[in-house]
C-alpha cells in the first residue's frame, strides 16, 4: 500500500501535459508559458482534450521544478508583463500547487489561470487573492444547458463567481461566453451576458466553439 509520505509528495506535484512557451495574447498579458494540466472534473460534449484527458499520459513535477523549467523565458516575462498561464484540464484542482509556485516564483512574474470554475470554492480561495488574471469559460449560465453540454450541475460555478464579486475581483477576470453549436441561442448567450453584468463582471469575450468533425476547442 502507497504510504502517506509518498501520497503526500505525489499530490504535491503537477501533473502536466504539455508546456507551450512563448505564447502572446492568448492567455494573458505579454508573452506567456501556457502549462496545461492533467485533469477535470466536467464532460463537455466537444471537449479537444477528452482524449488525452482520457489516456493518463502526463508528466509529474513538483512546483520547484516548474520554477526552474520555465524561468528560462523570464526576461521575456520581465519585459513584457507576461508570466505563467496554467490551464487544462481544469487547473485549480491544483490550487496548492500553484499556490507554491507563486510563493517561489520572482513577484514580477505573473500567474494567470484559465478556468471553468466549476471546482470547490476553497480552491478558489486558494488562489484568488494572488492570481492576476482569472479567465473563465462559464460554458452557459443556463443550467439545463450546463448540464446536456458538461453533464455537470453549475452550482460550484455560481457559488464561485458570487465570491469573486463579493470579493471585488473582477477587473482580474476575464469571462468567456461561447456560442455552443447545438446548445446555445443568442437568447441563452444575451441571458449569460446580462447574468453576468449583474455581477459587475464588464470584460467579456463571446466566442464560438468551432466544431472539427466530433471534436470542438471548448
Ligand atoms: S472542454 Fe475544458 S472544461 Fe470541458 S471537459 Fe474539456 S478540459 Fe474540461
Amino acid at each position: 500500500m502507497e504510504s502517506l509520505e509518498r501520497k503526500t509528495k505525489r499530490m504535491e506535484k503537477f501533473k502536466v501535459q504539455v508546456i507551450n512557451r512563448h505564447r502572446m495574447k492568448t492567455d494573458g498579458n505579454g508573452i506567456t508559458t501556457l502549462v496545461a494540466l492533467y485533469g477535470c472534473p466536467l464532460n463537455c460534449k466537444y471537449c479537444l482534450n477528452k482524449k488525452v484527458l482520457s489516456i493518463d499520459k502526463y508528466k509529474e513535477i513538483t512546483p520547484e521544478e516548474l520554477v526552474q523549467l520555465v524561468m528560462i523565458d523570464y526576461c521575456y516575462f520581465k519585459a513584457t508583463g507576461g508570466g505563467i498561464t496554467f490551464g487544462g484540464g481544469e487547473p485549480l484542482i491544483y490550487s496548492k500547487q500553484i499556490a507554491k509556485t507563486r510563493s517561489i516564483l520572482p513577484s514580477d512574474i505573473k500567474i494567470n489561470v484559465e478556468t471553468s470554475l466549476n471546482v470547490d470554492t476553497q480552491n478558489l480561495l486558494d488562489i484568488v487573492d494572488f492570481v492576476d488574471e482569472i479567465i473563465i469559460d462559464i460554458k452557459s449560465l443556463n443550467t439545463d444547458i450546463y448540464r446536456r453540454y458538461t453533464d455537470r450541475d453549475n452550482t460550484k460555478l455560481v457559488d464561485n463567481l458570487n465570491i469573486i464579486a463579493e470579493k471585488e475581483y473582477q477587473h482580474k477576470c476575464l469571462i468567456r461566453i461561447p456560442n455552443i453549436p447545438e446548445y446555445t441561442t443568442k437568447e441563452d448567450i444575451d441571458n449569460s451576458i446580462r447574468l453576468i453584468k449583474q455581477l459587475g463582471f464588464t470584460n467579456i469575450d463571446t466566442f464560438d466553439y468551432v466544431i472539427r468533425g466530433a471534436e470542438n476547442n471548448g
